[in-house]
């Protein structure tokens, strides 16, 4: 059974949304203000999480930040305000999806459902003795260390193809600049912290559609970066 965690402040809406996701068949639990929330999140196993923004102590942005540097898990933002959620999209949080209240509860379920599915598909297809990963037209064969989108096949120097496979093996997680360049350049001792700007800029022009604004590597506005599911 997946698990859930709601963090409102609100009681009655968490309420709602708690009924009608166990009616759905999903455990659930919620918390009432940003710490606890935050400190669940983080410590408890959850499958998916539903955060609202404005929060008592510790905001929604706050915690998917934080969640999303830990943990590869669906995040479900909701807020009062629709220009909120413009805007908290235009931030590229790392959220999954976005809900402006009031919804309805079976809107919420059926969005539920689908990310829980998304993430299921992904992690049985994404284990390590597989050597193709395919995620949303991308598809690349690890053994073989080639990459296509669309069908197409692109061209990548051997880092780039490291950085890709990387980010996309450990898909929606974000990274710090400071992390990658550890993971991924730790044992060349050459280059610095920039290279790995560099490196991001260059895949983009050769994956992406449009390389200023990716839909595989996303800018984690304050943190780093993340291969979006
Ligand atoms: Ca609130």
């Amino acid at each position: 059974m997946s698990k859930i965690l709601i963090v409102e402040d609100e009681e009655a809406i968490a309420e709602l949304e708690r009924d009608y996701l166990e009616l759905s068949g999903y455990e659930v639990v919620i918390e009432n203000n940003g710490k606890s929330g935050l400190d669940k999140a983080l410590h408890d196993s959850y499958d998916l999480l539903i955060l609202d923004l404005m929060l008592p102590q510790v905001d929604g942005f706050e915690i998917c930040k934080k969640v999303r540097e830990a943990k590869n898990v669906p995040v479900i933002m909701v807020s009062a305000k629709k220009d909120d959620v413009d805007k908290i999209r235009g931030l590229g949080l790392g959220a999954d999806d976005y809900m402006t209240k009031p919804f309805s509860p079976s809107e919420l379920v059926a969005r539920v459902k689908a990310h829980l599915a998304r993430y299921d598909r992904l992690l049985s297809s994404n284990s390590p003795d597989n050597d193709i990963l395919e995620i949303r037209g991308i598809k690349l064969d690890k053994t073989a260390r080639r990459i296509w989108v669309n069908g197409e096949e692109k061209q990548l120097t051997a880092k780039e193809f490291d950085v890709l496979s990387f980010l996309a093996m450990n898909p929606n997680h974000v990274f710090t600049k400071e992390q990658l360049f550890k993971e991924l350049w730790g044992t060349d001792m050459v280059g610095d912290i920039a290279t790995v700007t560099v490196h991001i800029k260059k895949l983009r022009e050769k994956i992406e559609m449009d390389s200023t604004n990716p839909q595989y590597i996303e800018t984690i506005w304050g943190v780093g970066y993340r291969f979006r599911l």
